[in-house]
């Protein structure tokens, strides 16, 4: 059952932030939407108003992608050199770690996720990307080319180099789940190679969006090089389509990641996307089975399954099958349920009534098509659903090939190694893979054999600015973080000089 807690009290600072009239950035001006039009965003765990924020639409995505541009083709931003970029980037960081503890709380309010995960991961995370992007500017680097230029005479002489350069103005779409996180993995590399942007954060929670704007204000990003505009799914269709964007960035569904293709072929703007997933996650008969199960239950339970790596299909060795289940099932039902400034929570409330509705459906069509609920199945009180695991599936049920989005695994036997393999593999998704095995052979070669963008062992959601994310088939493309995000930020320039 879920229980309330009083909220501690709020920090000065965070509460003037909630308090003051929340405005969108253009041009490094905080400003109405055009229409003057606002929305509400909730605290899902109380249902408690937290702020109304402008509803931007297409002619508030049209001043920000002029500004944008204004600032990449007439200032020079695109052309600062490294050092000032990296430092830039540097105080990015620390002005976030200066105000970590009300990002946490406002992220944790705005989306309902645990204030000590809020606090440990997305903050710390987020301030982490900017600060591995800082290194950045100074390490990107072209080649030096020896052409052999067929139709040029015997003795002509070329000097041809290779330059990275920005891609232009980015516009930026991000998701819900980790809010400020993906934010800065959007924001960071994009600074970093000299782009502009406009973001887009997701309807449910543009709080903490707001706030980096004000940080970023108060590093000395240049006026129209950052804009940040909240509304509904309209104004990133807007930004999608719009003709002078050069590049869109999006993360979230796989369905609305298919119209930002179609929109986007209007000027054939480049396209990253980072979509959904139904992670596999492989316990073999020689785990360590403790910390499996462990891994097992914080795979599918991290922010309450709201997370697109989440690792929702887990196999299970026949011969140890019974005995896992039995150790999941018992630690399952002691996960406490309750609002996220509640220390002991695990389970938070969902998002939202839309995702609360989408989550319900789910356990209802796992018990209709025959699935047995090992431990959980229904939904609690308010936005609240029990974390649950389902056996006794078929691969066609929807709990086993769709992306649920809530605190829900499936729990399968399997036989052999090339049998889980390719069970692992029969997915439209690739985005993410566990496996437990205390055999290192094993390990290299299941990991090298699962279509997943990333493999863990031993471990799950081991996310680091420095490793690449991103998925195969329709979990998206391209990659960000690491030096990919400086490929998908960067277009290559070749110039051929005769000497
Ligand atoms: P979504 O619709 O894909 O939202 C992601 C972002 O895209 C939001 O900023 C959204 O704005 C915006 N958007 C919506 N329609 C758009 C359009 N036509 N063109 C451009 N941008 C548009 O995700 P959702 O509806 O919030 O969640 C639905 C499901 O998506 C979840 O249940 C989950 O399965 C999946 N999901 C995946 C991820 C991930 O990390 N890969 C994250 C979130 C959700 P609004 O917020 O105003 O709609
Ligand atoms: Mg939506």
């Amino acid at each position: 059952m879920t229980t309330t807690v009083e909220s501690p009290a709020r920090s000065p600072r965070l509460q003037e932030f909630l308090a003051q009239p929340q405005k969108i950035l253009i041009d490094g001006q905080w400003t109405d939407a055009g229409s003057g039009e606002t929305f509400t965003t909730y605290d899902p765990a109380t249902g408690e108003a937290l702020a109304t924020v402008p509803r931007g639409a297409a002619e508030d995505i049209d001043r920000a992608v002029s500004a944008a541009r204004r600032a990449f083709d007439t200032t020079d931003w695109a052309r600062w050199r490294p050092a000032r970029r990296e430092n830039l980037l540097w105080k990015i960081s620390e002005l976030i770690l200066s105000r970590a503890d009300d990002f946490a709380e406002l992220e944790s309010l705005d989306n309902g996720k645990p204030l000590g995960i809020a606090a440990a991961f997305d903050v710390r995370s987020s301030a982490d990307c900017f600060r591995y992007y800082a290194g950045w500017p100074s390490k990107i680097q072209g080649s030096v080319n020896n052409p052999s230029m067929l139709l040029a005479p015997e003795d002509a002489e070329f000097h041809s180099f290779t330059r990275r350069e920005p891609v232009g103005v980015c516009g930026q779409i991000i998701p819900w789940n980790f809010p400020l996180l993906m934010a800065a993995w959007k924001i960071a590399p994009a600074l970093a190679t000299g782009n502009t942007v406009v973001l887009k954060p997701a309807e449910q929670t543009p709080l903490t969006a707001l706030l980096l704007g004000q940080i970023l204000v108060e590093a000395g990003v240049p006026d129209g090089v950052v804009n940040i505009v909240t509304g509904h799914g309209e104004a990133g269709a807007a930004l999608s389509e719009h003709s002078d964007v050069d590049k869109v960035a999006f993360t979230g569904s796989t369905e609305v990641g298919k119209r930002i293709v179609a929109a986007s072929a209007g000027n054939l703007k480049k396209v990253s996307l980072e979509l959904g997933g139904k992670s596999p996650n492989i316990v073999f008969a020689d785990a360590d089975i403790d910390s499996a199960v462990g891994g097992v239950i914080q795979g599918f339970t991290l922010n309450s399954g709201q997370a697109c790596e989440a690792g929702t299909r887990v196999y299970v060795h026949e011969s140890i099958y019974d005995k896992f289940n039995a150790a999941l099932a018992e630690q399952v039902k002691a996960l406490a349920v309750g609002p996220g400034n509640d220390p002991e929570s695990v389970i938070t409330p969902l998002v939202s009534q839309e995702q609360l509705d989408r989550v319900v459906g789910y356990l209802e069509a796992g018990k209709q098509a025959g699935a047995v609920a090992l431990v959980g199945g229904n939904r609690d009180t308010g936005y609240f659903v029990e974390p649950t695991v389902f056996t006794g599936t078929s691969e066609d049920m929807s709990i086993v090939q769709e992306e649920i989005f809530g605190p829900v695994a499936v729990s399968i036997p399997f036989s052999g190694d090339d049998e889980v393999i390719a069970a692992a593999n029969r997915s439209e998704y690739g985005l993410a893979a566990g496996l437990w095995t205390q055999d290192l052979s094993r390990a290299h070669r299941v990991a090298s054999r699962l279509n997943a963008g990333s493999v863990w062992v031993n471990t799950y959601h081991a996310l680091d600015s420095a490793l690449p994310f991103g998925g195969f088939h329709q979990s998206g493309w391209g990659r960000e973080l690491g030096p990919e995000s400086i490929e998908l930020y960067t277009q290559v320039k070749s110039v051929t000089i005769a000497i």
